[in-house]
């Protein structure tokens, strides 16, 4: 977990407001100054859940995703621009993130997740947030993660529908004790839109902030899932698989 670090007298004003909430006040903002977050894809979710923490004050972002701007990520991937078709996502993502925030330290990495650079990334992290579509991407996260105890906030999402949970190494379910194998329907593109995005991203960016300066009741062993077209909200208790491939289960 982050070691908290102490504010300027700039970064005092500029965070005020969030501040003021009481269980949260300048200690929690000192976790966020000294946390990091590895988010795993910057497109329409992890976009957001980018923008959020770069806004709440949080020290470094370690953002992996592969590719150049497409005119149809602009729909919903808020930190791409007309202006960067074309050019990579990275660069796009952290020219935006540093106009918000320029004390944030951004390590941009033009690259999806894989087994091979899952362990490197998250090692540079207090917690990851996994916005990847693939599940071959977010089973390697999810591996490397529970190996190193570290937290993980997992965001699903498709057409007006989205899903959310915190993983607690040794504590909650897993990704792969929820999901062992690829669904296998799973399409690489889906119908959504930025709102249906977007929301989900706020979401998530709160719970990294949440067990990050130890505030509030984290998702952990509960889903909630959300249909946006009736804006129905529904939590359910989720539980750990005893013969879980990558957590060993719980007892
Ligand atoms: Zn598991």
């Amino acid at each position: 977990m982050p070691v908290p670090t102490p504010l300027t007298d700039e970064e005092r004003a500029v965070y005020e407001w969030q501040i003021w909430i009481d269980d949260f006040g300048e200690q929690g903002q000192e976790r966020l100054k000294g946390a990091s977050v590895l988010i795993s894809r910057i497109g329409g979710l992890g976009g957001v859940v980018a923008y959020e923490l770069a806004a709440a004050g949080i020290g470094k972002l370690v953002l992996a995703h592969a590719g150049n701007v497409k005119p149809s990520d602009l729909n919903r991937q808020l930190l791409m621009t007309h202006d960067w078709l074309g050019k990579p996502r990275v660069e796009s993502a952290e020219r935006r993130l540093k106009e918000l925030n320029p004390r944030l330290e951004i390590v941009a990495v033009p690259e999806n997740v894989s087994e091979a650079n899952a362990p490197g990334l998250v090692d540079q992290v207090d917690l990851v947030v996994d916005c990847a579509p693939l599940f071959e991407e977010r089973f390697a996260m999810n591996r490397a993660a529970v190996v190193q105890g570290k937290p993980i906030v997992e965001c699903a999402m498709y057409d007006l529908d989205f899903s959310l949970t915190s993983v607690i190494p040794g504590q909650t379910p897993c990704l792969a004790c929820l999901t062992p194998e690829q669904p296998p329907a799973w399409k690489r593109e889906f119908p959504v839109f930025g709102a249906v995005s977007g929301a989900v991203g706020c979401l998530a960016a709160m719970e990294a902030i949440k067990i990050l300066a130890g505030l509030g009741e984290p998702l952990a062993g509960t889903l909630l899932s959300c249909d946006l077209r009736s804006m129905q909200f529904s939590r359910r208790s989720i539980r750990r698989n005893p013969a879980c491939a990558v957590c060993g289960g719980g007892s």
